[in-house]
């Protein structure tokens, strides 16, 4: 079967001069499509991608991507950037061409006393917050620990914390970043300030980064879990929550989710496998006052199941790993909302409570807070203005169902569409071309475009949510 498919491939050599000369300038590894490892090696989170790329570089260290880069470039090869291969379009991968594979850059360096994290550029958040953890310690991230450090950094970041921390580029302190021409530079505030400003959102563009500084937060237990709602009771949920999540404290956050049962520990047997709306809390505030925060959210709302309570940090984070283990179906679709209005809600609860499966969602991540406080055209990002990122997305194991995840979540989104500020989140897009994308960066475009000409003019990376170069 596998075989099959290959050889349905159209050819994908690329020039084999200087093949052997690459593979002994790396500490890494070479593979090509007959190498053992290489079906594993180019397979991504999303089972909906199946890309065969002509050589795959297992790089270890900057030098090897500096070697893959000018390989690439002196060949003509379309290139990738893999970090922890989550991309919803599997933009980690390519076909025919060079996929620069980072998963073996995997390193975290804590300094406890400046409260800064190194990250190697393939490490996934859990790595990260395994480290931070140990030593009291955060960084704002994502709510799936298996996700990569440097696709959801450089698209912005959303997760738990960016009500009380801001999103994770604002917590990025310096980025090393090998260019299209072969060049290791720095960007900081001190360093290539341009660069410094389109890499925090502006996702792979510019270069491959090998390693990111994170500044880190005293936050290493949370008081959190989710508060699941019976589905007649929505209506009240959402109207409530939209007016709760503008005012709350900024250490409370929640986000919104539509969403069935798993049939497992720790639900109980009778909530299994129902169809059910929800928030998952995070408060990060001090403990002993977690209780009374959530005293007036409870006797307003009461629950039909609450597994909200005292939780390390990095469980929180990993909460979801076993829901949504890698080599299911995925099809996404996204917007930004600034306000919930009456009809929306009952546009959210009719496809909300069609779910297609057990693992497809529909979540509002609430973006206020600190992550307001950093002005629109202070980094790439640009939706700060936004209340939410709504992220729609279609799973399941089996690829049978892949037409029945699309079709309801492509049916959702254009429902909703109308009712939202107009852009989406980068990372949780697929590939819906250029005026997403613009849309997306609203007028921090221009810039970003401006920056692309600079560092890529011929722009050689563009398996990404691309920003053309002017030329
Ligand atoms: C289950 C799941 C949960 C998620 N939850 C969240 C969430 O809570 N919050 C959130 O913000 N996002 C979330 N995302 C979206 C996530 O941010 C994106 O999928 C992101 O692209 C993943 O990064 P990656 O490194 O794993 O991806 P990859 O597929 O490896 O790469 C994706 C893109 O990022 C670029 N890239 C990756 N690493 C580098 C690097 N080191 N240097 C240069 N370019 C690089 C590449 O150009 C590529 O185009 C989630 C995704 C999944 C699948």
């Amino acid at each position: 079967m596998l075989e099959e498919k290959r050889k349905s491939q159209p050819d994908s050599s690329p020039p084999v001069a200087g093949l052997e000369t690459l593979r002994a300038s790396l500490r890494g590894e070479l593979l090509q499509p007959t190498d053992e490892g290489y079906d594993a090696a180019r397979k991504v989170y999303n089972a909906m991608i199946d890309r065969y790329p002509a050589l795959i570089v297992q790089c270890v260290d900057e030098a090897d991507v500096i070697a893959a880069v000018n390989f690439a470039r002196r060949n003509n090869l379309l290139v990738s950037i893999r970090g922890g291969g989550h991309n919803a379009g599997g933009l980690g991968v390519c076909d025919h061409g060079l996929v620069i594979d980072l998963s073996r850059i995997r390193y975290t360096h804590v300094d406890p006393e400046a409260r800064t994290v190194r990250v190697g550029g393939g490490c996934t958040w859990g790595e990260v917050d395994h480290a931070t953890c140990a030593l009291g310690l955060a960084v704002p991230s994502g709510i799936v620990s298996t996700t990569g450090v440097g696709g959801l950094t450089l698209g912005g970041g959303l997760g738990h914390l960016t009500r009380k921390c801001g999103l994770t580029v604002d917590n990025l302190l310096e980025a090393s970043v090998v260019l299209a021409d072969g060049r290791l530079v720095i960007a900081n505030e001190r360093h290539n300030a341009d660069l410094w400003w389109g890499l925090r959102g502006g996702g792979g563009n510019f270069g491959v980064v090998t390693s990111f500084v994170f500044k880190a937060h005293p936050i290493d237990t949370d008081y959190g879990g989710p508060m699941l709602w019976e589905l007649n009771q929505a209506p009240e949920v959402m109207k409530w929550y939209r007016e709760f999540i503008r005012q709350a404290p900024e250490e409370l956050s929640g986000f919104f989710l539509f969403l069935v049962v798993p049939p497992g520990p720790p639900f109980p047997e009778h909530l299994h496998s129902k169809n059910m709306c929800g928030i998952v809390w995070c408060y990060t505030g001090p403990l002993e006052k977690a209780e009374a925060t959530f005293k007036p959210i409870r006797e307003r709302l009461t629950p039909a199941l609450d597994l909200v309570g005292p939780i390390p940090h990095p469980a929180l984070q990993s909460m979801f790993d076993p829901l949504y283990p890698p080599g299911m179906q995925w099809y996404w679709k996204a917007d930004f909302v600034n306000e919930l209005s009456d009809e929306a809600i009952q546009l959210y609860i009719q496809h909300g409570s069609q779910l297609p499966s057990i693992q497809s969602t529909m979540h509002l991540y609430p973006i206020n807070g600190a992550a307001h406080r950093v002005g629109q055209h202070d980094t790439a990002w640009s939706y700060r203005d936004a209340t939410w990122a709504e992220v729609i997305v279609g799973v399941d194991p089996d690829p049978a169902n892949k037409d029945r995840i699309t079709d309801w979540a492509r049916k959702y989104w254009n429902d909703m569409h109308p009712y939202s500020a107009g852009g989406a989140y980068v990372n949780f897009m697929m590939e819906e071309g250029e005026d997403r994308v613009k849309a997306s960066y609203r007028d921090n475009y221009e810039r970003l475009v401006t920056i692309k000409q600079k560092y890529d003019p011929e722009n050689f990376f563009h398996v990404n949510q691309n920003i053309k170069p002017t030329v």
